[in-house]
């Protein structure tokens, strides 16, 4: 039998969450280990490298802010950058931290029992190793397990089939290539137009129409990076107070829709339009609440995907029926334009569902299509599914799985009673990806590393949210989810993309108010936590 291996603290996941917790925990002096399935750091930014990927989220705030030196330094190109760009960035952070030799690539955590004898989780990997630790930290990625649609026939298909983030690290030659993207979420409305300029021709497998705006990507302001970089700390400070923990600068605009005359939001919707990005969701303040103002808003967009996409058949096809912004924002770069192409076919799927594949493509109930290469555009099991597909057990042999079985619940997103000493960074009950996810990543791995801290100094054993937090945190969720338009439409928020899954809104809306709350609970003493 290997002998296992202990350790102070083990982070599962080197994406940028697991990346900075080890950061932290050295600088606690604690030995830790990260145990990553990827032969490399990055994460998201790893595996998604289907053509077209960057980041929505403005350049200057997708980055760590803990590090002072590195914030000036590093430089970044466009308004958003690519998935290349990030991936450059998260290597270089790591050699230059010199994080790597901590990390245990290639592995994947198959199961993790907590100990109760002696306050230990006990991982098992599926390369046999065994590995124990005080602390537990999942740092396993919110939209990291791919969802591929179990649909007849598949094992048959002649050609090739690609999850859009399990992208072939070579690239892929789609030239003369008979495509067919299935899906229209963020990833598929970036690959898309992309594809389209590549390939021979490309069918579009659409099942809800897209709300996307146009993300009007362009070279950085080198003035506006000065200005930055000249305080850089109160920019992000300032970006911290702000809802989703990102755009000071461009700040939301606190005035109600309806508040203004139709000619007036008219004109401040066509200026957010030509900002382009995340701002335009910021229009006015009760987009989510308002059934009134938001359909005003999507009456806008309605108009501009009708100007862009010249077959009006197309046009509406391509127009959503649902509220605006319900589903996670969505930005382009020339996505509707695409459909004016004479390679570019979109099929609706609810009028004409797919069958099946076929060796040479797929079929619907009403055409069959000759295809070279199927792309799954078809988004993740979200936010429960990277950590559910680990069997984790807590206290007398509690499964997680049991537990989250009617959906998931926890104390401030952060750690599930009956699971001591285990955290989840960016879980669901926590504002995660509702927000600029650096900011959500940084505000976790710092309290937690004060927690762990407080534990040792302490001569604390073991932390456990208590059920009584759990259950006053979980009806906290629902109270501010309930006051929204969040549960009008079906979105992964919603775990409605996954069949049989259960549906239950799981991100709290609700930054910055919930960092406060987390503060408040640390001053306390770890107030909703037993300690022992
Ligand atoms: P991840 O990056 O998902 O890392 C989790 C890691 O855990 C992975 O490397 C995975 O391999 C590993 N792992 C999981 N399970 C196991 C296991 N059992 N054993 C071992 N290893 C395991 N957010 C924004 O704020 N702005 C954006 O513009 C933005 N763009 C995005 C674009 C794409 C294409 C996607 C998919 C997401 C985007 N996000 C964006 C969200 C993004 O996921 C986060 O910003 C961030 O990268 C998450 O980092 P993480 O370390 O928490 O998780
Ligand atoms: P997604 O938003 O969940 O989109 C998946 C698409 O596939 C949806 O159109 C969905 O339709 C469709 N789909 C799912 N199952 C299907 C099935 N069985 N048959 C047919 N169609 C199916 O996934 P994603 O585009 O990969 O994006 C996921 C999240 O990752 C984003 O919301 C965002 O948070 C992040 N992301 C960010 C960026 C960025 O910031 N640049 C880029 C990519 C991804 P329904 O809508 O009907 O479910």
């Amino acid at each position: 039998m290997r002998p296992v291996d202990r350790f102070d603290v083990i982070i599962v996941g080197a994406g940028i969450s697991g990346m900075y917790m080890l950061y932290r925990m050295r600088q606690l002096g604690l030995s830790t280990r990260v145990i990553e399935m990827a032969s490399d750091v990055g994460g998201t930014w790893y595996w998604n490298r289907y053509p077209g990927a960057r980041c929505d989220t403005d350049t200057m705030e997708y980055s760590y802010s803990f590090n002072e030196e590195l914030q000036q330094e590093w430089e970044w190109p466009e308004r958003y950058p690519t998935q290349p760009e990030i991936l450059g960035y998260l290597n270089h952070v790591a050699d230059r931290f010199e994080l790597r030799p901590d990390i245990s690539f290639n592995t994947r955590v198959e199961a993790a029992a907590f100990d109760e004898i002696d306050n230990q989780w006990r991982l098992s990997t599926d390369d046999g190793a065994e590995l124990s630790a005080r602390f537990l930290i999942m740092a396993t990625g919110c939209i990291s397990e791919p969802n591929i649609p179990a649909i007849a026939g598949m094992e048959t298909f002649s050609g090739s089939m690609y999850h859009t983030a399990r992208w072939p690290r070579e690239g892929l030659e789609l030239s003369g290539k008979r495509v067919a993207v299935i899906g229209t979420g963020s990833s598929a409305v970036q690959t898309i137009p992309v594809i389209a300029r590549q390939a021979a021709h490309l069918t579009v497998f659409q099942r809800s129409a897209q709300w996307s705006v146009p993300a009007h990507n362009r070279p950085v302001d080198p003035e506006m990076v000065a200005e930055i970089k000249a305080d850089y700390a109160g920019f992000r400070a300032r970006n911290r107070l702000q809802p989703a923990g990102q755009l000071s600068h461009i700040p939301s605009n606190d005035v109600a829709a309806m508040s203004v005359g139709e000619e007036e939001r008219a004109r401040i919707l066509e200026e957010r339009w030509q900002l382009g990005g995340f701002p335009f969701f910021g229009a006015f303040n009760d987009v989510l609440t308002d059934a009134e103002s938001n359909r005003a808003v999507a009456d806008f967009v309605r108009v501009k995907i009708r100007n862009i996409v010249k077959d009006p058949r197309v046009a509406d096809m391509l127009t959503p029926d649902y509220t605006i912004n319900c589903k996670r924002p969505v930005l382009d770069s020339g996505y509707f334009e695409t459909f004016n192409r004479s390679n570019v076919q979109l099929v609706d799927i609810n009028a004409t569902p797919i069958e099946a594949i076929t060796p040479s493509g797929l079929r619907s109930s009403e055409a069959d299509y000759e295809l070279d290469v199927i792309v799954f555009a078809t988004g993740f099991d979200a936010m429960t599914g990277a950590l559910l597909k680990i069997d984790i057990r807590g206290r007398g042999g509690l499964s997680l799985r049991e537990k989250w079985a009617a959906g998931p619940v926890n104390y401030l997103g952060l750690q599930v009673p009956g699971f001591p000493n285990l955290f989840t960074i960016t879980g669901p009950g926590s504002p995660s990806v509702l927000t600029n996810m650096m900011v959500a990543i940084e505000q976790h791995v710092e309290w937690l590393s004060d927690c762990i801290e407080f534990m040792f100094e302490h001569d604390h054993a073991r932390i456990e949210a208590s059920e009584e937090a759990q259950d006053a945190w979980v009806a906290h969720v629902n109270e501010v989810v309930n006051r929204s338009l969040r549960l009008s439409c079906n979105s992964w928020y919603l775990g409605a993309n996954i069949p049989g899954k259960p549906r239950v809104y799981m991100p709290l809306p609700g930054f910055p108010e919930y960092v406060e709350k987390c503060d408040e609970v640390a001053a306390m003493g770890y107030a909703g936590f037993v300690l022992s």
